[in-house]
């Protein structure tokens, strides 16, 4: 894990973490951390393999890829789901990866793990999910977060390096269709598609998905990131304010990453709908952190910038109990750190990239 200097914007926030890890006190039966925080949002990564090569997330020339049996089946999913779900009060599960709609079980998936109580969505490039947005829905899946940086095509192909839109866009439209919640996540990058950030606002609004600005952070395994190709929360604001009336939406962040704004027309007035945007560098959001993460391998980690990693799969391919099970998956996450940064005033650049984590 390398530390990565901050631009001296003046915005971004002093980040610290603590080295030494208390012990857990016994009896809190669910993911509680030494902070305080309590985990009951699910990241499930299904794949780190991807067929879009977004330049903030993977190499142009992909990553190695992880051996099929390496990874999670179904039927490991599952029982991690229920594990999470009946003992450790996870509420919501999102597949994401990589590209989760590259496993070609995805149905089979979603279907397994809709009995067990929990809210499922998908986070996609949506490339292929034309074909199997019904099927989908009707396996228990409730949203999609598609990936859309841009509705430019040339702009499009720059940020992914393939020339793929009209294939997510079918993809958007089918899960519209299906009846699928449907929210769009965008990435800004100085000087590429930032000058698009209005026109992706208003396709979004015309359509009524949600969209959602992510501030680009140090997440690519190329460790290319110095936050100069980042536009900050604060100026994607600026932005979108000069087109439309923005006004703080009132209703409790609930730990959601993304602060809302109600969208109204500049000339009109009239009610739009909401944009989010999503501060994770400038304005982290740590202290409500309410997510935890399982890798396509099956390792717990705690925090998208922590290396370290609780290898459950390997736990339940030996022979590890439920009850085993569950007291690693709980001591992961009481070493959560406090946030993503160390000790100077920097960044942790962590070793895996965002498509190997899961975002
Ligand atoms: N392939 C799917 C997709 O693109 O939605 C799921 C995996 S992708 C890693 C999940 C999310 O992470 C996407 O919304 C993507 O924009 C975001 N992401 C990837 N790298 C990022 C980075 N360096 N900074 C901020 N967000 C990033
Ligand atoms: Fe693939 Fe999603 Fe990463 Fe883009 S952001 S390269 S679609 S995993």
């Amino acid at each position: 894990m390398t530390a990565v200097a901050l631009p001296a914007t003046g915005l971004l926030r002093r980040v610290r973490t603590e080295t030494a890890v208390p012990p857990r006190p016994e009896g809190d039966p669910g993911l509680v951390d030494r902070f305080g925080r309590r985990a009951v949002d699910l990241r499930v990564s299904l794949t780190e393999r991807c067929n879009l090569r977004c330049t903030y997330c993977m190499p142009a020339e992909g990553l190695p890829v992880i051996p099929s049996d390496a990874l999670m089946t179904a039927a490991e999913i599952e029982r991690l789901v229920r594990l999470g779900a009946e003992h450790l009060g996870v509420r919501k599960v999102r597949f994401t990866g990589g590209e989760p709609l590259l496993r070609a079980d995805l149905v089979d998936v979603i279907a397994r793990c809709a009995t067990l109580g929990v809210e499922l969505s998908l986070t996609t490039n949506a490339i292929g999910l034309a074909g199997r947005a019904q099927a989908l829905r009707d396996a228990g899946l409730v949203r999609v977060n598609v990936s859309l940086d841009t509705v430019d095509p040339d702009v499009f192909a720059t940020v992914t390096r393939r020339p793929f839109l009209t294939r997510v866009l079918d993809g958007i439209a089918a899960a519209d269709a299906a009846g699928l919640g449907v929210k769009v996540n965008a990435v800004l990058l100085r000087g590429v598609n930032d000058h698009l950030a209005v026109d992706l606002l208003a396709w979004c609004l015309e359509r009524g998905h949600e969209l959602r600005f992510i501030e680009q952070m140090p997440l690519d395994p190329g460790h290319a990131w110095d936050g100069t190709s980042m536009v900050t929360a604060a100026e994607t604001r600026a932005a979108l304010g000069e087109h439309y009336v923005l006004t703080p939406d009132q209703a409790p962040r609930d730990g959601a990453p993304a602060e809302r704004f109600r969208v109204a027309s500049r000339t009109t007035g009239a009610h739009l709908g909401t944009v989010g945007v999503i501060a994770s560098v400038t304005e982290s959001f740590c202290a409500d952190c309410t997510r935890t993460r399982l890798t396509a391998e099956g390792h717990v980690r705690s925090c998208l910038f922590s290396d370290e990693e609780s290898d459950l799969l390997g736990a339940m391919r030996a022979g590890a109990s439920d009850e085993q099970v569950l007291d690693r998956w709980r001591r992961a996450m009481w070493a959560k750190p406090r946030d993503h940064g160390d000790d100077a005033d920097g960044m942790v650049h962590p070793s895996r990239g965002m498509s190997a984590i899961g975002g």
